[in-house]
């Protein structure tokens, strides 16, 4: 960055100096063209002064001279030129400084000399007796100005050149100084004292991006935590029931466990065996959501029909718990991904029947309010404490562990119902009180009308 801003200072300075040499070059040669004029209108009244006193005289003693000097009749006619032969030069009347010195005494003029290749000056005078004396001397060139002052040019350039490039080194130097003692640690911060205020919106943006890259950071290191814990509790849950298979199994291989015992221990076997079924089931279902469900295909669904759909196949369970279970409400469209609403409906009502006492009953109910569905799934049962409120969604949280397992629970059915409805963009609201029963609210933004 600083080599781009010394060379752009650098540049922009030379360039300043070249016009600047060229505006002054044009001034010192307009100034010469007129000294020179000066000098040969002087020259031209000392000829003509000769000229009156000796006449012809003059011309023959002139010897060697700087500029030519032409002798001219009223009438144009060529009486004397210093360098041609007068008798085959052409009629000078048409010659702008001889018609000006015919008319009004004295007259000047440059023109470029097609014989010559050179710019020539003249400058004319009328004698009393009406002819007119002109002289004329080539006019210096820019080049010859150029040429003549090369040394005192070449000086400057040099000094000139040094300079910017020992200012436009320092100046980058200056520039780029504070940008790099920048504290990219607090963008803020130095926002606030840099001396640049264009910096300040670049610093704002980092300050941002800083901070969502904390942000970022502290996400994936608790996701990275959570992951942990899940599979620290994950293979946990599942040792447990497989030391009891294996427990059992070995009873019944030595031969311990004789007649009607049998099938007991054959019937616990089995049951540990479901347990883990479910918990494989449940932990593949849960890290598919928590994947975002991705590539699983939603649709205008009724949730409606999905809750009737759970409530039928918990029919079995909830007559054998002696709970009473009710659907109400009326079709209710999402959209959504049709098994993943379910698995919602079906941990709910599962749990609404687990934590209650026979006798008590779960009301399901679902119906669009606004622009909303709202699922709601109530029971009699035995409540949670509100200190427990919070941290039920974790997983593998339970209120009471050895009644969880007893009624068969994973601790991961309100994981999946969380999972569930942030894929949905629904939200969850649970009011509870111990020995009163449940409620938990799930409210979803309704489908559009379906398409035709
Ligand atoms: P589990 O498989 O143990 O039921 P969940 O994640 O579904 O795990 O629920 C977490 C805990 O929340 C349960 O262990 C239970 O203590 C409590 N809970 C969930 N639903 C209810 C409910 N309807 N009534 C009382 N307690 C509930």
């Amino acid at each position: 960055m600083s080599k781009k801003i010394f060379y752009s200072i650098w540049l922009v300075t030379s360039l300043v100096l070249l016009s600047c040499l060229t505006i002054v070059l044009a001034v010192v040669y307009s100034h010469f063209t007129q000294e020179q004029f000066e000098q040969l209108r002087d020259e031209t009244r000392l000829a003509t002064q000769g000229v009156i006193l000796d006449g012809q005289e003059y011309f023959e003693n002139l010897g060697q001279t700087d500029f030519r000097i032409t002798w001219i009749t009223s009438e144009g006619i060529i009486l004397y030129d210093s360098e041609a032969d007068q008798t085959v030069m052409e009629n000078h009347l048409e010659r702008e400084e001889i018609r000006q010195a015919l008319e009004t005494g004295s007259g000047q003029a440059s023109r470029y000399s097609s014989t010559l290749s050179t710019r020539l000056l003249y400058t004319a005078q009328r004698l009393p007796d009406g002819s007119v004396l002109r002289l004329s001397i080539t006019q210096l060139t820019v080049w010859h100005l150029f040429m003549r002052f090369l040394p005192q040019i070449l000086i400057i350039l040099a000094v000139a050149l040094l300079l910017s490039s020992l200012l436009a080194s320092r100046l980058a130097a200056r520039i780029v100084e504070p940008i790099n003692r920048l504290n990219l640690e607090r963008p803020m911060e130095a926002a606030s004292t840099h001396r640049y205020d264009e910096i300040r919106p670049l610093l704002a943006r980092l300050d941002e991006q800083r901070r969502q890259i904390q942000k970022d950071q502290q996400e994936i290191e608790k996701t990275s935590l959570i992951r942990q814990e899940f599979t620290a509790n994950a293979s946990h849950e599942l040792k447990t029931p497989l030391h009891v298979i294996s427990g059992y199994a070995e009873l019944l291989e030595t031969g311990m466990v004789q007649g009607d015992d049998v099938k007991v221990f054959a019937g616990k076997i089995r049951g540990e065996s479901e347990r883990m079924a479910n918990l494989v089931e449940d932990i593949i279902d849960l890290s598919r959501l928590d994947g975002g469900a991705v590539g699983m295909r939603r649709e205008r669904a009724d949730l409606y029909r999905i809750a009737g759909n759970a409530v039928e196949s918990l029919e079995g369970p909830a007559s054998d718990a002696q709970v009473e279970v009710s659907l109400t409400g009326s079709p209710s469209y999402v959209s959504g991904i049709p098994h993943v609403l379910y698995s919602i409906a079906y941990n709910l009502c599962v749990n609404a029947i687990k934590y209650s006492e026979p006798g008590d009953s779960v009301t399901v109910r679902v119906h669009p309010e606004g622009s909303r569905v709202i699922l709601r799934v109530e029971d009699t049962g035995i409540g949670i404490p509100q200190a427990d409120l919070d941290r039920i969604f974790e997983r593998f949280y339970r209120v009471d562990k050895s009644h969880s397992k007893e009624v068969g629970g994973t601790g991961l059915g309100l994981s999946i119902v969380k999972h569930a409805a942030r894929i949905h963009g629904a939200s969850i609201t649970v009011e509870s009180e111990v020995g009163k029963g449940s409620a938990f609210t799930l409210s979803f933004p309704e489908a559009g009308p379906a398409e035709a």
